[in-house]
């Protein structure tokens, strides 16, 4: 089969490693990928938001399944598109893909469903929501309602914050995705990011995995599309596991099918984890990045067959099974992000990092030019390890970076922490 993936980041270059390793595939195309991706697949130069253009490619080059990796298209219909005109594509429909594109939609379906979150309300003006916020008190978060890049959430410490979010976003601050907000209780306990296989009418979970948000060491400074992650995580024990699907992801999977929005894909539920047990934090409905790479490096399934029952509605039967070891990745990025940096600089010692015992190298921001690698972006690679441990895989991920020559780039020292505290107090 010919597989087409859409998407250029560190999460594309680990499902392009995973693809290519299928004995089931013959041609792979990304479009655009890195330059990464592109030791597994032809880079193909199409404009993603062309639906008409990728569709055209896929006929002449006889595509079998689509991939599509970030959200962005997913809102965009492009999967809707591609299944008319014929062509098997992995990812919820632009209908269900209103479980990351809108966060009210996903309260409301929460609410209607008994799905555990947090206690929330949905305004279309500064007014009311100041007055809402004034009521309930600090700390309170504030969300656009749409998609805005990871900038649409301020956790706010006092209510004057609370406001000032209030009027950045109905400000038009974050254009069309502020135009409502929702705002909810601040929930306490720590994060666990969790995943499933759907199919429109059952699902399956992945792995555990955890990622760390904010830029610097010790959870300090501004949030990033995320500057590590680890498999598994501690804090989702296979009792939380199990009542995440059944209270959460199940009755969302039944609520999406009922409403004729059938959800299909890779469902992503950033959960905290309470003292009443875990709560919806959000929803995003492609593969987390740098999640993805974790669990791609623990995947010992062929990941192919596993989109394609997601595509056909035959999961009912299906099984994954998952090497036992612990997988870490950690991000280098630009100096500067997740706010202004440079492109352009030189990366050198790839090749002996990677020979480092269970690593294996994933691009994100990367594009070859005159036979070297240079930084083309903000998060630019996630240097990922296997291990017998969170600690291991710490480890030879570190011993990695160390090889690696890139003045420019800055990334976190302690990726991992709280799953390698654990580890040492033997829980
Ligand atoms: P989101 O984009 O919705 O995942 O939010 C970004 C981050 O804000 C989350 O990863 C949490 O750290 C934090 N956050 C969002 N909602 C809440 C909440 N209700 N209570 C506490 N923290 C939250």
């Amino acid at each position: 089969m010919n597989i087409l993936l859409l998407g250029s980041g560190g999460r594309e270059h680990a499902l392009a490693w995973k693809i290519a390793a299928s004995p089931l595939t013959e041609r792979r195309y990304c479009a655009p990928g890195n330059a990464g991706v592109a030791q597994e697949c032809e880079l193909v130069a199409l404009d993603v938001a062309e639906h008409a253009a990728v569709i055209a490619f896929c006929r002449a080059n006889d595509i079998g399944l689509v991939v599509v990796g970030p959200e962005a298209p997913l809102c965009a219909g492009i999967v809707d598109d591609l299944t008319a005109a014929g062509i098997r594509a992995f990812g919820p429909s632009k209908a269900a893909a209103r479980l990351e594109g809108s966060k009210g939609f996903t309260k409301d379906l929460c609410k209607a469903n008994k799905i555990p979150t947090a206690a929330y309300e949905r305004f279309k003006a500064a007014a009311p929501a100041k007055a809402y916020v004034q009521k309930c008190g600090a700390p309170i978060v504030i969300k656009a309602d749409g998609l805005a890049a990871g900038k649409g959430v301020v956790v706010a410490t006092s209510v004057a914050e609370a406001e000032a979010a209030i009027d950045m976003m109905f400000g038009g601050g974050l254009g069309e995705a502020g135009a409502e907000v929702v705002i909810e209780e601040f929930l306490e306990g720590e994060e666990a990011s969790f995943f499933a296989l759907c199919d429109g009418e059952t699902a399956i979970p992945l792995v555990s995995a955890q990622d760390h948000k904010r830029v610097f060491d010790g959870e300090q400074g501004p949030n990033t599309g995320g500057m590590g992650a680890y498999s598994p995580a501690p804090v989702m024990t296979p009792q939380l596991s199990e009542r995440a699907m059944n209270e959460i992801v199940l009755p969302t999977v039944r609520a999406m099918k009922a409403m004729g929005a059938p959800y299909k894909g890779v469902l992503y539920a950033g959960l905290m984890i309470t003292a009443q047990g875990p709560k919806l934090i959000e929803y995003n409905v492609r593969f987390g990045d740098p999640e993805c790479q974790v669990l791609m490096l623990r995947l010992m399934s062929d990941l192919v067959p596993a989109l394609l029952a997601c595509c056909d509605g035959m999961l009912k039967n299906f099984d994954l099974r998952w090497y036992p070891d612990a997988a870490l990745t950690v991000v280098m990025a630009a100096k500067g992000y997740p706010g202004n940096y440079a492109k352009g600089s030189v990366i050198e010692g790839l090749d002996r990092a990677a020979e480092i015992e269970g690593v294996e190298i994933f691009h994100a921001g990367t594009k070859a030019e005159g036979g070297k690698i240079v930084a083309n972006g903000g998060r630019v690679l996630n240097v990922s390890a296997l291990g017998k441990s969170v600690a291991e895989a710490q480890a030879r991920a570190y011993q990695a970076i160390d090889r690696i020559r890139w003045p420019d780039g800055f990334y976190r020292r302690d990726i991992g922490f709280r799953a390698v505290e654990r580890e040492k107090a033997g829980r």
